[in-house]
């Protein structure tokens, strides 16, 4: 517990952005994209976005087949649950192409969190490295760094993003050689459960998420070691912080703003941690653990 954090993992969107002040552009977009495939009038939306919110926690957000967050979590998850329920209400064949998401979501960018670049800043002034792993591209997180960063300023260099990292996806890890994958790695992530289950929720935690596993490896240039030495925060327990904090690493839980709201599970599960654990509401609050 006493290894100094030298690498902070940052979950993007909820986490450094504020999603909610997005949401409704972004919702109102995700529906006019949807026309081609399925006709949604506002108010069969605005229903079917409800529906959603009121059956999360317990339904998750089903993008890889398996529940992997809150169907509510934030604008993103909740447009994709709410638009597959209208599929199967409607007996509508076929899928929602992804541009669907990525057209609405390139045109609602949510603003960064007003403490972002202070933040960034006091950590990288004490010697630790930042590494952005989220489920967005990293080419749009990198270009979402312009807005916090000048051209030419030198605290760019300690922050990385190690993005595209799939963290919904609860698979294994890809067969293929690969030297940042090795036998001790591999040893790592096949202790990993499957799930821990949660009577509450009504149904599993999922936990190997290969995918995010894999991402961690290029953070970690193989060396699992490494997660002692990190801090992670992220604003979705299941998502962002159950895995790497099973597999020893310390987290750190903001609280989502209404109406995506932090459940009470995730909180149970952030107390149980004890030390290993924190949260709060703004980025400031993981200064605690500098
Ligand atoms: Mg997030």
């Amino acid at each position: 517990m006493s290894t100094p954090i030298t690498k902070l993992v940052l979950d993007f969107d909820g986490t450094c952005t504020r999603v909610e002040q997005a949401a409704a552009a972004y919702l109102d977009e995700y529906r006019a994209g949807l026309a081609d495939h399925l006709a949604v009038t506002e108010e069969a939306w605005a229903a079917a976005l409800d529906r959603v919110r009121s059956r999360s926690p317990k339904i998750g957000w089903m993008v890889a087949g398996t529940p992997s967050a809150p169907a509510a979590a934030d604008p993103y998850i909740l447009a994709y649950e709410a638009a597959h329920h209208l599929l199967r209400r409607t007996g509508t064949h076929g899928d929602i192409p992804v541009s669907v998401h990525a057209k609405a979501y390139a045109a609602c960018p949510a603003p960064w969190r007003e403490d972002a670049r202070s933040i960034f800043e006091t950590v990288i002034g004490r010697g630790i490295e930042i590494w952005f792993v989220s489920n967005s591209g990293t080419a749009y997180i990198e270009s979402r760094l312009q807005e916090v960063f000048q051209p030419g300023d030198p605290l760019r260099a300690s922050v990385k993003v190690q993005s595209d990292a799939g963290k919904f996806k609860v698979c294994e890890l890809p067969w293929e050689d690969d030297p940042l994958l090795d036998a001790a790695a591999r040893d790592l992530f096949g202790r990993i459960p499957p799930a821990f289950p949660s009577a509450e929720l009504g149904r599993p935690i999922y936990l190997r998420r290969g995918s995010y596993f894999h991402a961690l490896s290029r953070v970690f240039g193989g060396n699992f070691d490494a997660l002692r030495a990190t801090l992670f925060c992220g604003d979705i327990w299941e998502l962002d912080l159950a895995m790497p904090r099973l597999l020893g690493a310390r987290v750190h839980l903001l609280d989502r703003a209404p109406p995506f709201d932090t459940c009470d599970y995730e909180r149970r599960a952030l107390a149980a941690e004890g030390e290993w654990a924190k949260g709060g509401v703004e980025l400031t609050s993981l200064l605690e653990w500098l």
